[in-house]
This record gives structure tokens, sequence and C-alpha cells, in this order.
């Protein structure tokens, strides 16, 4: 989202107000614009689907029972987001725990929970899970992750290929005969695929639905299995630095409706739970990254701010996760206007100790910036906080409000 779009939701002297009020360096979200994206991702979607929201994203707990409120279930990678996930009262018909690591710790609370879904990413995995099952002479609801053989994601994060994720197509057959064979304690549930992250183009997001549809249908035929789910995963894309043209929805909507009255798919998965599991879609446009300025100071070419946050806190600014080059957020300031018209190119340094430990580079601010002024850096509500080498340095942890 551009960030006079963010002040037109959420009003500049309303964040002025906040900033002022609250011991900085801070992540503040903003439940309303929460509502907002979750609202547009239901109207895109057909009557019946399901959004599982992935915890991954931002496991603030406040943001977690906002979007619980909504109706949301929950896409888990660990035992802590499975604990979450019961903490806030997700029902565990709407939970789904998928990852390439699940220790014995994490697959044995969720067989005891019974939740919806354990989406199994090896052989291994599902030997394990059955092993557990009859020793504790319990079910599980097991599903398969499926790492697809030709699709290979031109997002900036390929989940798919030759990648640690999900059961490749060689296996497939080998993991439905051992869940076949443990069905006294295996409920098979279907399948699970996440092609990849940050898809912007609604004919990219597009051709993974049709391709997972087409993938599933396959599979179904072929081992003549019913699917009672299929996971289509996450990857819906945001528009991060304010510089592209954001995800078509409306050309979602169109097509992902078209795609599913297509009588081949509609008669196939009548009775087929369809579910998707965003994260960064929901929230990453509902937080802000506020620090203060604490030094402003000449290198021999450029000018610096360092600031009382930084990389560790978070990552994303400084680069984050799966981005390739390094790219400004768009920073707001508080407060926003000085005495001087003027303009200067900054660089925004974090207090650690590693040169790496920028924030932005070449900004430009009003040249009369002075220590103690704000910056805000815009669209950190997913994987910022969460998503960051807090503990490097010891530095005091950043707070979390959500308003
Ligand atoms: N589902 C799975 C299995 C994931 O690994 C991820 C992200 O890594 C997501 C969903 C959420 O992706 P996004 O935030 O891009 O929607």
């Amino acid at each position: 989202m551009r960030k006079e779009e963010f002040y037109e939701i959420v009003p500049k002297d309303e964040v002025g107000r906040i900033v002022k009020d609250i011991e900085l360096p801070a992540f503040i979200y903003f439940t309303r614009i929460v509502k907002r994206k979750y609202d547009e991702l239901l109207d895109c979607l057909p009557k019946g689907f399901e959004i599982h929201y992935a915890f991954k994203a931002n496991p603030n707990q406040e943001v977690l029972g906002f979007i619980r409120s909504l109706g949301a279930g929950a896409d888990v990678a660990s035992l802590g987001e499975l604990r979450l996930a019961m903490e806030i009262g997700i029902p565990k018909e709407k939970i789904e725990f998928t990852g390439p690591g699940k220790t014995i710790e994490e697959l044995s609370l969720a067989i005891d929970l019974g939740i919806s879904s354990i989406n199994v990413e090896s052989i291994s995995e599902i030997n394990i899970i059955l092993d557990l099952c009859r020793a504790k002479g319990k079910p599980a609801n097991l599903g398969i992750r499926l790492n697809p053989k030709a699709k290979s994601s031109p997002s900036a994060m390929k989940m798919s290929g030759d990648t640690q994720f999900g059961i490749i197509e060689n296996d497939l057959e080998q993991a439905l005969a051992l869940i076949k064979n443990g069905s006294e304690v295996l409920n098979f549930t279907g399948l699970h695929m996440h092609l990849g992250s940050q898809f912007l183009e609604a004919e990219k997001l597009i051709s993974n639905f049709k391709f997972i549809l087409e993938k599933a249908y396959e599979i179904a035929s072929q081992y003549k299995i019913e699917l009672k789910k299929i996971n289509l995963g996450g990857g819906w894309g945001i528009d991060i630095f304010g510089n592209k043209t954001p995800l078509d929805l409306p050309v979602i909507k169109r097509s992902l409706s078209e795609l599913i009255t297509d009588s081949k798919y509609r008669l196939r998965f009548e009775n087929t739970r369809l579910i998707v599991e965003p994260g960064r879609f929901l929230v990453a446009e509902c937080g802000l990254y506020a620090v203060n300025v604490l030094y402003r100071k000449n290198g021999y070419k450029k000018e610096f701010l360092v600031v009382n946050g930084g990389m560790h806190q978070n990552y994303l600014a400084a680069g984050g996760i799966g981005q390739v080059i390094r790219r400004n957020l768009q920073v707001g300031l508080v407060p926003e206007n000085g005495c001087s018209e003027r303009t200067s190119k900054y660089t925004i340094a974090g207090s650690l100790c590693i040169p790496d430990d920028v924030l932005a580079s070449e900004l430009e601010l009003r040249s009369d910036i002075r220590e103690g002024d704000i910056l805000l850096f815009h669209n950190c509500g997913a994987y910022g906080y969460s998503a960051s080498p807090l503990e490097f340095l010891s530095h005091l942890l950043p707070r979390e409000v959500v308003i």
C-alpha cells in the first residue's frame, strides 16, 4: 500500500498523537486495516472458500485474536503457533499444521488435539505419525503437502521444485499406500500446495490456483481417492515499497469464480473444502515500525541518521527474507513539517555494530530533521518483528501496540 493510501485510512494526526504517546522503538498495528484486507480477500473468494491465516506472518496475540474474530482458521508451523491457535480459541477443525521439520513433540500435540490436518512433508513423517497414533490409540487427520514437479514458482521465495518442502510426486504413490495401510488410525484429508510468496500479478496467482486444482484432479482420478480438502496455500502479494501495481482483485475474483464453476472441478470437488492460507496480504499493510532519530551525523560523503532500532528489530527494512536487493521502504516523519522546505538524502542506520544495519539509503526527507524526530517505516505488519534477529546485541525488545 502506498503511504498516502495508508493515511487515508489512518489519518496522519492520529498517527502523530499515537507515536508521541508510546515509548519507541515500536511496531504499531492498526486492526482497521486488517479488517479491510480480510473483507477484500473474502469478497474475492467464491462462496464456501475458507481462510486460514498463516500465523508466521504476524503472531502477535492481539492481532491473532482480531483475525480469529473475523472468522479465520489457522495455518500453524510450530509448537508455539499451535499452542497460540488453541489459546486464542481457533476451533480445531480450522487448524492445519504444515512444515518440513515437525518434531515428535509437535506431532504428538497435534494428534492429541485432533486438529483438522497435519500436512506431512516426508515419508518418514508419515511413519512417525503412524507409530505415535498406534502407541496412543488415537487417530490423526493427515494431509499431504505436495511438491509438484512441473511448477517452479516465479516468486521471490521459491517453495516448490527442488526444495525441502513437501513430498515429491515420485514419492506420492508410496505416501498414499502408507496412509492407506494405516487407515485404522490415519484419516486422509487431502492435499496442500503452497507454491511461493509475494505474487503481485493476478495472472500468476490464478495460474497457480489452476495448476493446483488440475494437479489435485489428476491425483484424485489416478489414485481413486477422495479429497476432503485442497489447501491452495498463501502467496497473495502486496505493494511493499509503494512502487508496484497492487494485485488486481476483481480479476482474481472473476477468474476464481470461473475456475470453480468449471463443471470438471465442480463435480469432482463438490464436497471438498477449499482453503487459502495467506499471511502477508492480511497483515503487512497494517503495521508501522516507529523509531526515534538518536543522532544526526556526517560521514565523508553520506549523511546519517542513527536511530534507536535497527535490522535486529526490523529485518524486513534491512533486506528481509527473500529479498535479493534491499530497497527502501516508504518512510513517514513526525513532525511532518520543519522550518525548511529543502530536502536532503540520508542513510538511516540502526544501533548495531555491523555495517549491514542500514534501514534505508539515499532516503529523501526534509533537511532540518532533528534528533528526537520520529521515522515511520510503512508496511511492516508481516514478517517484521517475528522474522527479525531480536536477540542480536541484547537490545531491549521493541514494543508492539495494537490499535
Ligand atoms: N503457507 C505456507 C506453507 C507458507 O510457508 C507460507 C509462507 O512462507 C504461507 C502460507 C504464507 O505466505 P504469504 O505470507 O506469502 O501469504
